[in-house]
C-alpha cells in the first residue's frame, strides 16, 4: 500500500501549480498570435501576446495591449493546437511570449511554455518586471514560468535608452538572460531588426521593430476601421 501522503505535501503551493498546469482548461486573455514569425527572437517562431499590462511605460508599442479588458479568450489547449498546426508547417524554433505582460497570467503563459517544453521548443519571454522582481514575487506559477524560460528579456522600455545594438530588444536598459543552456548570443543578435506585416482579410498585423512603424501603422488601422 502506497504511504499516505502528508497534508503538508498536499498543500504546497508549489504542488498546487504543477497540477494546475495539466489542466487543460487554463483560460489565458490573448491579444493577438502569429503563428510564425522571424521578428521576434532567433529563428522561426510561434508568438503569443499576452493582453493586459499593469505597468505603464511611456512610449509603450503596444497601447492597445494594456486594458486588462479586451483581447479573446482562448484556452491553454487551443493555443498549443495551433501551436502544433504550426510545427507541421514552418520549422520553429521556439515560442515567443510577450504583451502585454505574460507574467501577469502567469499559470497560463506557464502552461504555454511547458507545452512548447514538452515539443522541444525554446522560449523567449518579454516582460516589464526585472528577473529579481519576479523571483520575489511569492507566486509559484511565474517561478514555473522561469523554470520553463530558456531566455528571459527583462525590465521597463525607455524610450530615452533605445537599443542600437542588439536585435529585438526595446531599450539599452533591458537585459538578456539566457536561464537555460539551450539558448546563447549567436550572430543573429546582431542583426537588422525586421518588420512583419501580414493582413488577413480587413485586418493588418504588424509585429516586429521599429517599434515606431508599429505604432504608426497601427493607428492607421484603428483610424481605418
Ligand atoms: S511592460 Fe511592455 S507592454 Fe507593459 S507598458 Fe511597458 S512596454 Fe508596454
Amino acid at each position: 500500500m502506497d504511504p499516505p501522503k502528508e497534508l503538508h505535501q498536499l498543500e504546497r503551493p508549489e504542488r498546487r501549480v504543477e497540477s494546475l498546469l495539466t489542466s487543460t482548461e487554463i483560460v489565458a486573455q490573448i491579444a493577438q498570435i502569429v503563428p510564425c514569425t522571424e521578428a521576434e527572437g532567433p529563428g522561426r517562431r510561434f508568438a503569443v501576446w499576452f493582453q493586459g499590462c499593469p505597468l505603464r511605460c511611456p512610449g509603450c508599442c503596444n497601447p492597445d495591449f494594456l486594458p486588462f479588458a479586451g483581447g479573446k479568450p482562448m484556452t491553454v489547449t487551443e493555443i498549443l493546437e495551433l501551436l502544433d498546426s504550426s510545427r507541421l508547417q514552418h520549422q520553429l524554433e521556439g515560442i515567443t511570449l510577450l504583451g502585454g505582460e505574460p507574467t501577469a497570467q502567469p499559470l497560463a503563459a506557464a502552461a504555454i511554455a511547458r507545452g512548447a517544453w514538452e515539443r522541444g521548443l525554446t522560449v523567449l519571454l518579454f516582460s516589464g518586471f526585472t528577473l529579481e522582481q519576479l523571483r520575489e514575487k511569492q507566486d509559484p506559477a511565474i517561478h514555473n514560468l522561469l523554470a520553463h524560460t530558456d531566455i528571459l528579456v527583462d525590465g521597463p522600455y525607455d524610450r530615452d535608452q533605445p537599443e542600437t545594438q542588439r536585435r529585438w530588444i526595446g531599450s539599452a536598459n533591458q537585459r538578456v538572460h539566457f536561464l537555460t543552456s539551450r539558448c546563447a548570443w549567436d550572430e543573429r543578435w546582431f542583426q537588422k531588426n525586421t518588420l512583419e506585416i501580414r493582413v488577413r482579410g480587413r485586418e493588418i498585423i504588424v509585429n516586429g521593430y521599429p517599434a515606431a512603424s508599429t505604432r504608426i501603422i497601427r493607428r492607421w488601422q484603428k483610424n481605418r476601421n
